[in-house]
């Protein structure tokens, strides 16, 4: 049987992994953009939201292609900060994707503020073979702690507790962050979506 291609515009691999696992029981293929010669494509993420972000790079690549496409962003929104750092969660403190930094200048503006409440949310647009456009997203409510903990994990991770937790992301690790996250809930959304699609 022949699957129906779904690309992923993506390079990262620990997403394609994450995907394939969800999208497993599908009749689909999970490609990655780098595996269809795409892999220096790329798009400027200009939007003012997550949800224009996703569909600028999902269109962009599904333009050059007849398969199904999905492109997918994520933020960390801080509610005392008025959901700072938001669609610029990669760049907070300047370099594109410094973790570091982008913790430190976090736990710096929230530097004597009681409301530690924040969300991680993700979006992924998905366009069909005929340029139809499907959203799914999640999201993940929890904390910002005083100080980074935990090894595991990426980006805000040693300074986020979700609720219902007391360890951080980056505490709790893989398997447990993996089915409650914002992109495992909204990867849920999207095999929703696409089990009526295909
Ligand atoms: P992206 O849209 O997946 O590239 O995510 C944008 C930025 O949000 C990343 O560079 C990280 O700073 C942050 N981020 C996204 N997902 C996570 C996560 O699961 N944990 C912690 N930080 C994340």
């Amino acid at each position: 049987m022949v699957k129906r291609k779904l690309v992923v515009s993506t390079g990262n691999k620990h997403k394609i992994t994450e995907i394939r696992e969800i999208l497993d029981d599908l009749k689909i293929e999970v490609i990655s953009k780098n595996d269809i010669g795409f892999k220096n494509f790329d798009v400027v993420e200009d939007g003012e939201t997550l949800e224009a972000n996703s569909i600028i790079k999902a269109r962009a690549l599904a333009e050059k292609l007849d398969y199904i496409v999905i492109a997918d962003d994520t933020g960390l929104f801080v509610n005392a900060l008025n959901g700072e750092p938001g669609v610029y969660s990669s760049r907070y403190a300047g370099e594109e994707g410094n973790d570091k930094k982008n913790c430190e200048k976090l736990l710096k503006n929230l530097e004597g503020i009681e409301d530690r409440s924040a969300y991680f949310k993700t979006v992924i647009a998905l366009i069909t073979e005929n340029k139809d456009l499907l959203i799914a997203e999640g999201i993940c409510k929890g904390m910002i702690i005083k100080e980074g903990r935990g090894e595991n994990g990426f980006g805000y991770d040693p300074i986020f507790v979700p609720d219902g937790y007391e360890l951080t992301f980056a505490e709790l690790g893989h398997d447990v962050k993996n089915r409650i996250s914002h992109r495992a809930l909204a990867l849920e959304e999207l095999k929703n979506i696409l089990e009526k699609l295909l």
